[in-house]
C-alpha cells in the first residue's frame, strides 16, 4: 500500500494546535504551572472518549496538530510496523505511562502544602507532555506522522472510556463512524486507505450494514474528504440512512 501525504489541517485547531503543544512542553520547563492546563484537557478527552471514541485525537489533540501539520511534511510515510498494532505493546505503553504518572504524582500529593506544590504538580504533567512531544516527533519523522498515535496512552484511555460508554449504551447516538450507505458504489480504488493518518482501510472493512468500525479510527474524516466517488461519510450512528439498530461486527 502506498500512503499519501495530504493536507489534514482543515480546521483552526488542527492547523495551530501544535503551538499549544510547544508552549506547554518547552515553556513548561521554565513555567511548570503551564502543565496544570493538561489536567482539564485529560478530563475533556476522557469525556469525549466516552461519547465518541478517539475523536479527540483526530480533531482536538495539540500533538495531533503537531504531527499532521509540522512533522508530516518533513517525515517519512512508510507502513506502520506490526509491533505498533500489538495489543501487548499498546496496553504495555498504557501501563508504563499510568504507573509513571502515579509514581511522580504520589510524592507531590503526599507533600502537598509545601512550598512550590503547584509548580511540582504542573511539572509532572509537563514532563509527560515533553516526552510525548519528543518521542512522537521522532516516530513521526522516521516512520509516519501518526505512528505515536497507534500506541499513545491517551488514545488507549479514550478507548477504555468509549468501551464503558458502549457497555452503558450511552454513546449509541453520539459515536461518529465512517459509513457507506451504498457499499456497491465503492470502486475499491483504495484512496481512503492511502490518505488515512492511522493507515486504516475503510473499504476493506465494511460490516454488512456499511459501517467501518475500526477501533483505531480517530474520526478525522480525511478518508471521506478524499473518496473520489463520495461513497463514504462520517456520521453519528443514529443519523445514517439505514437508521435502526446496527448490530456491528468488529472490523478493521
Ligand atoms: S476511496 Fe471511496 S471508492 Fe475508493 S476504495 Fe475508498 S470508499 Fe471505495
Ligand atoms: S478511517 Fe477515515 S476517519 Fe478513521 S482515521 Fe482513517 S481517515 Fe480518519
Amino acid at each position: 500500500m502506498r500512503f499519501l501525504k495530504v493536507d489534514r489541517t482543515n480546521t483552526a485547531i488542527r492547523k495551530y494546535g501544535w503551538i499549544f503543544a510547544f508552549v506547554v512542553a518547552f515553556g513548561g520547563l521554565w513555567v511548570p504551572r503551564l502543565g496544570l492546563l493538561l489536567i482539564p484537557m485529560m478530563l475533556a478527552l476522557g469525556i469525549m472518549g466516552f461519547f465518541r471514541g478517539k475523536y479527540w485525537c483526530g480533531n482536538f489533540c495539540p500533538h495531533g496538530s503537531l504531527f499532521d501539520g509540522v512533522i508530516m511534511p518533513l517525515g517519512r510515510n512508510v507502513p506502520l510496523p506490526g509491533v505498533f498494532k500489538s495489543r501487548l505493546v499498546i496496553w504495555g505503553a498504557f501501563a508504563v505511562f499510568m504507573l509513571g504518572l502515579a509514581s511522580r504524582l504520589a510524592p507531590v500529593i503526599s507533600d502537598w502544602g509545601a512550598l512550590g506544590s503547584w509548580d511540582r504538580l504542573g511539572y509532572v504533567f509537563v514532563f509527560n507532555y515533553l516526552v510525548v512531544t519528543v518521542v512522537g516527533s521522532i516516530l513521526g519523522l522516521t516512520i509516519n506522522s501518526r505512528a505515536w498515535c497507534a500506541i499513545c496512552p491517551m488514545g488507549t484511555f479514550q478507548t477504555v472510556a468509549h468501551g464503558i460508554g458502549s457497555r452503558l449504551g450511552a454513546n449509541d447516538g453520539t459515536d461518529l463512524k465512517v459509513y457507506a450507505s451504498d457499499t456497491e458504489a465503492c470502486r475499491e480504488c483504495g484512496k481512503c486507505a492511502m490518505v488515512c493518518p492511522m493507515q486504516l482501510s475503510p473499504y476493506e472493512g465494511w460490516t454488512e450494514e456499511g459501517w467501518f468500525e475500526g477501533e483505531r479510527c480517530i474520526k478525522c474524516g480525511i478518508c471521506t474528504e478524499h473518496c473520489p466517488f463520495a461513497v463514504i461519510e462520517l456520521v453519528a450512528a443514529g443519523d445514517a440512512d439505514e437508521g435502526e439498530e446496527k448490530p456491528l461486527e468488529r472490523a478493521g
